[in-house]
């Protein structure tokens, strides 16, 4: 693997980077962490990934992403990089959302491998020597997959396990179930993914459409650290709903097979009713099939109608161009190590 100016290529078994001087350095790991109101579990976080980062051969540095929080947690992130400048702080302008943070932080990192992370301990950090081992062995992304959700209800469950499923059968059978943003991702991936600039950004199936290697790890998830979900139910809603729509035109496709089997249905309707009309000689009284059928072609109608519009909302929002997020201020780090297309900071 070559790195960016093509003098250093890693050597991945031993953590180490070697350049064209012969001398070696070590490999860098960058920790993505994006934050929205985290205030109570963000000083627990940080006190259990550090230690765990500097028990590894890598050099390091962590990345937290305030996302519009209205609490404290910006306030705890400076006072914390002040002390240690491998911290480094992207604060956003207001809210833009998990996805854009996560976006930010790729776009910021400088490590030879990146590790997406929450901020709640959901994600527990101990996997991570066991993560740079899978990727000095050779694997580009590293996925944990959850084999257990401590904390969360049955309802949590069960919508995720339908997620999972729809996204396996219906948009992208190479997204892993129950692996959630909690990644590994080698230089090469982060690289290509900086290059997907969608507004409707779904991670998950990026990396996926990326391809490279995958390596899955299995692990318990644990229960959120403090705090509370961030995903009410509305935005999960509408985090699945982008998942899909921004992957496949399934939906649209869908409305089509709809609209056919009632149509065909419709015949059949229409042809018992020339038949009754003509051979049986019954008065038909006409009304109440009548508005049987108008009304189910109209909701046909309109339902399709209203996928088209979806989609071309998407065509529209994507067509502006806008930068994915606004930095308000940047901590530890500068404007010039950033990638520059469309990123909202020039
Ligand atoms: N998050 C964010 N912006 C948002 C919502 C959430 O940066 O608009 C962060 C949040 O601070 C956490 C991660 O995204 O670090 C995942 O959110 P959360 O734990 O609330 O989701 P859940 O695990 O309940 O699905
Ligand atoms: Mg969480």
């Amino acid at each position: 693997m070559f790195h960016h100016e093509n003098v250093c290529y890693s050597t991945r078994e031993h953590g180490l980077r070697e350049c064209g001087s012969n001398e070696a350095t070590e490999m860098k790991l960058s920790v993505v962490v994006p934050v929205f109101n985290e205030e109570s579990a963000l000083p627990i976080t940080l006190a259990r990934i550090e230690p765990v980062l500097n028990g590894t051969s890598w050099d390091w540095e962590l990345i937290l992403i305030d996302d519009g929080s209205r609490d404290k947690s910006l306030p705890i992130m400076i006072d914390r990089a002040a002390a240690d400048e491998r911290l480094k702080i992207i604060s956003f302008s207001r809210n833009f959302g998990h996805q854009a943070a996560i976006t930010a932080g790729l776009d910021f990192a400088s490590g030879d491998a990146v590790i997406i992370m929450d901020a709640d301990l959901q994600d527990p950090p101990e996997l991570i020597p066991q993560m740079l081992a899978l990727h000095e062995s050779g694997y580009d992304v590293v996925s944990p997959q959850r084999t257990s959700r401590e904390g969360e209800g049955f309802f949590k469950r069960w919508t995720a396990a339908c997620f999972y499923w729809l996204l396996r059968k219906g948009v992208d059978e190479r997204v892993p179930p129950e692996v959630g943003d909690f990644r590994l991702l080698g230089r090469n991936v982060v690289d290509v993914l900086r290059q997907c600039r969608e507004h409707q950004r779904f991670m998950r199936g990026l990396v996926a459409w990326v391809g490279f290697r995958e390596a899955i790890v299995p692990f318990q998830r644990q229960p959120r650290a403090a705090g509370e979900t961030k995903y009410p139910l509305l935005k999960m809603l509408r985090f699945a709903w982008t998942a899909i729509t921004s992957f496949s035109a399934l939906p649209l496709r869908l409305s089509i097979v709809v609209g056919m089997t009632s149509s065909g249905l419709a015949f059949l309707y229409f042809c018992w009713a020339l038949y009754a009309a003509l051979i049986l000689k019954r008065t038909v009284q006409g009304w109440t099939s009548l508005v049987a059928l108008q009304s189910l072609s109209v909701g046909i109608i309109l339902l399709s109608l209203g996928l088209i519009g979806e989609y071309i909302a998407n065509i529209y929002e994507e067509s502006k161009q806008r930068p994915l997020y606004v930095v308000r201020t940047l901590t530890n780090l500068n404007r010039g190590n950033h990638f520059s297309i469309h990123s909202g900071i020039e």
